[in-house]
């Protein structure tokens, strides 16, 4: 089995091998990864400091051609990305091309952002004096991303990186090394210039604890648990880094009884389970006016029987395995205390598929407080807890009940009730009527509370983390 090395400096570089597994079948190794040292990490940020000065001031023209030609190769290879994809996360393959084409949708977006170059001019209030504010790029950007989108995080901070002028070192996640590799190498083959895209596939604790300390990294974008999250911030704060951070989430999708019941459900089926419930944006808080309670639990009960838990590349399968033994034995644990606390409605029980996997049948618990721990704390699995409530304002302020704030959704066909609800929702990112998960990658990605930290991702906002504000006098 060939080995997939480290990309630093614009070398393959090999190192101590360790293994790819796919979640929908433990006996099939997708492939051997080469484990970057602190030594590696050390040189590729090197690398990067020493071809970043002249990335930066290359052509836009020469940064956006290299974004379009990056476009086009994930789109010449979408099929084998999307198969790869599933195959080492285990969403489904149909999730999977959706992600691939959303990183070539990604690459394009930022191309054209290279070309549209930021920046204005004024007048002086003093006489005979020109100001123009212009976009630097902030230097080497270190990029540490989850398991959860494989192709789609890392291409969402890379992207604007390299068009707003970064080197960039990515330190993908252990779990899903094959779409950062592939990436790696796609990016490699549409000629960046060596150093100024380095991947270094380690170890959280050693690769990214390098990344956070390291002097030569300027700027620090990080997506992933909590808990990590405060470890990179603090890192950060202690030597003045640049840090822009993405983290949990417990979103709440709020149903008033005037709701369509069948969108409601489809919301909530989409919102909470698809992608095996392992999305920031999931909703795990089901908010349920006492109206339509009963019915839209009913509902949702029925339409998880119609679910087919499976082999993520299997043609049928509507919902993957749990990515590995780690996040299944979580997702057991919470289903005991979810059992211990509430009713379990619907599902939780660990399933047998023809091979083996880490196979779960999605869970639906009713009777849910909100104080409780199951509605509390980001459980990151196929589970949903259904909070009961009289009426609006307390929906309301259940919602806003969580130390999260990344995405909040209502279901109602009332406009005052949508308008006031996208007004005080404590959240980034509000939904009315569609799920609390899927975004569009041409507006601002982000939270309030324990879910963000800096400023916001994609769109056109992305650029206020990937460059450095300038504001030259110049005496005419
Ligand atoms: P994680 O925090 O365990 O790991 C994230 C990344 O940090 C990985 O690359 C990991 O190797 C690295 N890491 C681990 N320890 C480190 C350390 N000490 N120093 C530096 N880096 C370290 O998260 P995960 O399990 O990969 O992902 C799941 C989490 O990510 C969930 O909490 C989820 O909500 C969150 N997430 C958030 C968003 C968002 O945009 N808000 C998107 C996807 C996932």
């Amino acid at each position: 089995m060939a080995l997939h090395p480290n990309l630093i400096g614009g070398e393959w570089r090999t190192g101590e091998p360790f293994l790819n597994i796919n979640p929908s079948d433990l006996g099939d190794v997708i492939g051997e990864y080469a484990r970057a040292t602190v030594a590696d990490c050390r040189d590729a940020i090197a690398a990067a400091r020493g071809a970043g000065k002249a990335w930066g001031l290359t052509p836009p023209q020469a940064r956006a051609d290299l974004l379009y030609k990056v476009a086009a190769g994930i789109e010449a290879e979408a099929g084998k990305l999307a198969d790869l994809l599933a195959r080492e996360e285990g969403k489904t393959l149909r999730e999977a091309a959706g992600e691939v084409l959303r990183a070539v949708q990604l690459f394009r977006f930022y191309a054209g952002e290279a070309l549209r170059g930021p920046g204005e001019r004024y007048d002086s209030s003093r006489p005979g004096i020109e100001i123009q504010v212009t976009r630097e790029p902030v230097g080497v950007v270190g990029l540490i991303t989850p398991w959860n989108f494989p192709i789609g995080i890392p291409t969402w901070k890379i992207a604007p990186a390299l068009a707003w002028g970064n080197a960039v070192v990515l330190k993908p996640a252990d779990l899903v090394p094959g779409c950062a590799w592939e990436l790696a190498r796609i990016i490699h083959e549409a000629g960046a210039p060596p150093g100024v895209f380095n991947l270094v596939m380690g170890r959280g604790s050693v690769v990214g604890a390098e990344i956070i300390d390291n002097p030569g990294v300027d700027a620090i974008s990080f997506t992933g648990s909590v808990e990590t999250g405060a470890k990179v911030l603090q890192g950060a704060a202690a030597r003045g880094a640049k840090v822009q951070m993405e983290m949990g989430g417990k979103n709440p999708l709020v149903v008033l009884a005037d709701a369509d019941i069948d969108r409601a459900v489809q919301v909530a089926l989409d919102g909470a389970y698809y992608g095996t419930g392992q999305r920031c944006t999931a909703s795990s808080r089901l908010i349920v006016e006492d109206a339509i309670h009963d019915r839209f639990v009913a509902g949702l009960a029925e339409a998880l029987a119609a679910q087919v838990v499976d082999d993520a590349r299997k043609p049928g399968t509507t919902i993957g395995p749990v990515v590995d033994q780690r996040q299944y034995e979580q997702d057991l644990r919470y289903l005991d205390i979810g059992r211990g606390e509430a009713h379990l409605a619907w599902g939780g029980a660990p399933l047998e598929r023809a091979t083996r996997g880490f196979y779960l049948q999605p869970a639906l618990f009713t009777e849910v407080r909100n104080d409780m721990t199951i509605a509390r704390e980001e459980i990151f699995g196929p589970v949903a807890a259904v909070i009961r409530v009289k009426d609006y304002e307390e929906a309301l302020a259940v919602a806003n009940d969580t130390p999260f704030g990344l995405s909040a959704g209502i279901c109602t066909t009332s406009l005052k009730h949508a308008q006031h609800f996208r007004r005080h929702a404590e959240a980034g990112m509000v939904m009315v009527n569609c799920p609390t998960a899927g975004v569009d990658y041409t507006a601002a990605f982000g939270g309030r509370k324990a879910s963000s930290y800096g400023s916001r991702e994609q769109g056109r906002y992305a650029v206020e983390f990937y460059t450095t504000v300038k504001t030259a006098y110049q005496a005419m």
